[in-house]
C-alpha cells in the first residue's frame, strides 16, 4: 500500500520546519512496511489532485502568502473538488489562513482557496509562544508552538481543538484552528506531527481509508513520543 503525499509551494511556504510533518507521516507508513511518495509542486507546476492522497500546505509570510495568492486563483476549483471529495489536508499556519476566503493585512488582502468559510485580519502585534489544545478528535492533547499576526475567525465552523494553554485563532475565543471534512487547519508549527503522534496517524488512517477502503494501521512503539508530549502538557498547563 502506498501514499502520495503533494507538498504545495515548498520554496515558499516553509516556516519553522513545517517539512518535518512530511518526513514523519513518510517515516511511520515505513514503519509499518508502507510505502509513501512526496510530491512538490512549485508555483507553475500543474497539480494532478486525484493522484495526491494528503497535501501539506505550510506556514508563509506575509509577502509569501501574497505570492502564492496569485497562484491558488488558478488552482482553486481542483482543490476545492479534491476537499469535496475527501481529500486529506494538513495546513499550517500561513497555509491555513490560505484554506479560507481572506487574509486582510492592512491595504492589503491575500484572496485565499476559500475551502473553508473562514477568514483573518492582521492584529496588533504578534500571538506567539508554545501551545496546547484539546481536540475533540484525539482523547490525547496535542502540543506545538504558535506564530502568527493574523487573527482568524472561523465563524460556526468546528475549531481543530480548544485552547488550553496558549493564543489560538485569534486571542479571544480559545479556539485554535479548524477542521472540515478531512482538512485540518491550524497554527501549529513545530512541526506539528513529529510532536503529536496521534494527529499523524489520524490523517494517515484516514488516507488509508479514503484510498483502499478501511485499512489496519498497526500501533507503533510511541512511547518516546508520548513522553515528550506529556511533559511540554506539563510544563505549559502549570504556567
Ligand atoms: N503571515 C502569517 C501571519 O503572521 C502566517 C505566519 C506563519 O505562517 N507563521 O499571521
Amino acid at each position: 500500500m502506498k501514499l502520495t503525499i503533494g507538498h504545495l509551494y515548498p520554496e515558499l511556504l516553509n516556516l519553522y520546519g513545517d517539512r518535518g510533518n512530511i518526513i514523519s507521516m513518510v517515516q511511520r507508513l515505513k514503519w509499518r512496511g508502507m510505502d509513501a511518495q512526496v510530491k512538490e509542486f512549485s508555483l507553475g507546476d500543474k497539480i494532478d489532485f486525484s493522484q495526491l492522497d494528503i497535501i501539506l500546505l505550510g506556514g508563509g509570510s506575509d509577502r509569501e502568502q501574497l505570492l502564492v495568492c496569485n497562484r491558488l486563483k488558478k488552482i482553486k476549483s481542483d482543490f476545492i473538488a479534491y476537499v469535496e471529495q475527501g481529500g486529506v489536508v494538513l495546513a499550517i499556519c500561513g497555509g491555513y489562513q490560505l484554506l479560507g476566503n481572506s487574509y486582510k493585512m492592512g491595504d492589503e488582502t491575500v484572496q485565499g482557496l476559500g475551502v473553508v468559510d473562514i477568514h483573518t485580519e492582521r492584529g496588533d502585534g504578534r500571538l506567539i509562544g508554545n501551545i496546547v489544545l484539546q481536540s475533540d478528535l484525539f482523547p490525547l492533547p496535542v502540543v506545538g508552538f504558535e506564530n502568527h499576526g493574523g487573527r482568524t475567525f472561523i465563524g460556526s465552523h468546528r475549531p481543530f481543538g480548544q485552547v488550553r494553554s496558549g493564543h489560538g485563532n485569534n486571542g479571544r475565543d480559545r479556539q485554535e484552528g479548524v477542521v472540515y471534512k478531512n482538512v485540518i487547519g491550524t497554527y501549529l508549527h513545530g512541526p506539528l506531527l513529529p510532536k503529536n503522534p496521534h494527529v499523524c496517524d489520524y490523517l494517515l488512517q484516514t488516507a488509508l481509508d479514503r484510498r483502499y477502503g478501511k485499512v489496519e494501521l498497526p500501533p507503533l512503539d510511541d512511547r518516546d513520543e508520548l513522553a515528550a508530549n506529556r511533559y511540554i502538557v506539563k510544563r505549559f498547563s502549570q504556567e
